[in-house]
């Protein structure tokens, strides 16, 4: 190599000398500060399991919980997500991480961030313009170091992971400022370890009257993920809610419920289905008249199918039914159209909502 070489990279030998300082300069810094972790409940957690739209368990995890997944923790990622720590710029091992795949909670597995938002913000520490999924990170208000900044911590463990500011690009506008330590990268295509996956669902369908009052009442049964309104079970494609209306579509207004089959089985559903309807209305339910308003369960599969006919068979001999025959139709499921927005989450967002009674 030439003196002309070795003289030009004397400052980029001083600059790495100097963030590496700073990195152990802060590092020392961090191991004195004492801030508290945010406060996690001690027992079991009483509230169901909590899911995320994309379909995640997010439950908030025990005190008891987040001690045995912090023992396997570093100094540093102990200092960094549970005492609200920072990392210097430019030290973290995923700052300039160009790999694509899922950036997930260093201590609970959590998916946190995807590579697509990633982006070079100059800042020294990894960003990201958008979370995996919004329901994954909390955004807290925090006034420390004397100016109001915004917090962001893990939905499942609540570990410190960095903030948000309203300096990024396009299209949200938003910067999470991440710590690399309170992240763990998975590359994609390799598998992700159980604590990172998404839990296994199953879809059931079901038609009982205006969908805006059985997507309200499947929303509020626990283990159910998302209710989604739609039209299903007639022969025009792409229809929209005026075609519906007038009730020569063959189209019911039906309902998509994802579920957990750990949670809640789809006879559950079945039983409660039966609840938020009047299965013996034929082509009615209350005051909406017409084919669209009639009572079917779309099964997803011959084993849906099975089960459903079983249980409308079973229940047409209960008292609650004996002198008035049941209408409901059982069919294979065709495609399901989802509604539009303005009919999605209807009574959440304009109230008037139909309560599930506790006493069935
Ligand atoms: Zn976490």
């Amino acid at each position: 190599m030439k003196v002309a070489d070795i003289t030009f990279l004397i400052p980029l030998v001083l600059v790495a000398v100097g963030v590496l300082a700073l990195c152990m300069a802060s590092d020392g810094q961090r191991r004195s500060e004492t801030r508290s972790t945010t406060s996690q409940p001690d027992g079991p957690s009483d509230i169901g399991v909590v899911y995320s739209p994309s379909g995640y368990d997010i439950t908030p995890l025990t005190r008891t919980r987040i001690d045995t997944l912090a023992e396997g923790l570093t100094p540093e990622e102990r200092d960094i997500l549970l005492r609200k720590g920072t990392e210097p710029p430019q030290c973290g091992r995923l700052l300039n991480n160009k790999a694509e795949g899922t950036y997930a909670c260093r201590l609970c597995g959590l998916p946190l961030f995807s590579s697509q938002t990633k982006f070079e913000s100059g800042t020294g520490w990894p960003s990201f313009f958008r979370p995996f999924d919004p329901a994954h990170v909390l955004e807290i208000r925090d006034a420390e170091l004397g100016m109001a900044r915004t917090e962001t911590a893990c939905a499942r463990c609540r570990s410190h992971l960095g903030h948000v500011f309203s300096d990024g690009p396009r299209p949200t506008g938003l910067r999470y400022c991440m710590n690399s330590a309170a992240l763990e990268f998975h590359a994609a295509g390799a598998e992700l370890p159980p604590e990172s996956r998404p839990i296994e669902t199953a879809t059931a369908y079901f038609a009982g009257g205006c969908f805006w009052g059985i997507e309200d009442r499947f929303q509020q049964v626990p283990g159910v993920i998302d209710a989604v309104s739609g039209y299903q079970g007639g022969h025009v494609a792409n229809p929209v809610y005026k075609q519906v209306c007038q009730g020569d579509t063959g189209h019911a207004e039906a309902v998509r419920v994802t579920f957990d089959p750990s949670q809640v089985t789809y006879l559950r559903l079945l039983e409660w289905f039966f609840k938020f309807h009047d299965p013996t209305q034929r082509n009615r339910q209350g005051p909406d008249l017409g084919t669209q308003y009639r009572s079917a369960i779309f099964a997803t599969d011959s084993k849906q199918l099975t089960e459903a006919k079983k249980f409308v068979m079973a229940q047409q001999d209960t008292t609650r039914f004996r002198d008035r025959e049941i209408a409901t139709v059982v069919e294979p499921a065709g495609i399901f159209y989802e509604a539009e927005d303005n009919h999605q989450d209807y009574h959440a967002k304009h109230g008037g909502s139909c309560a599930i009674s506790s006493g069935e």
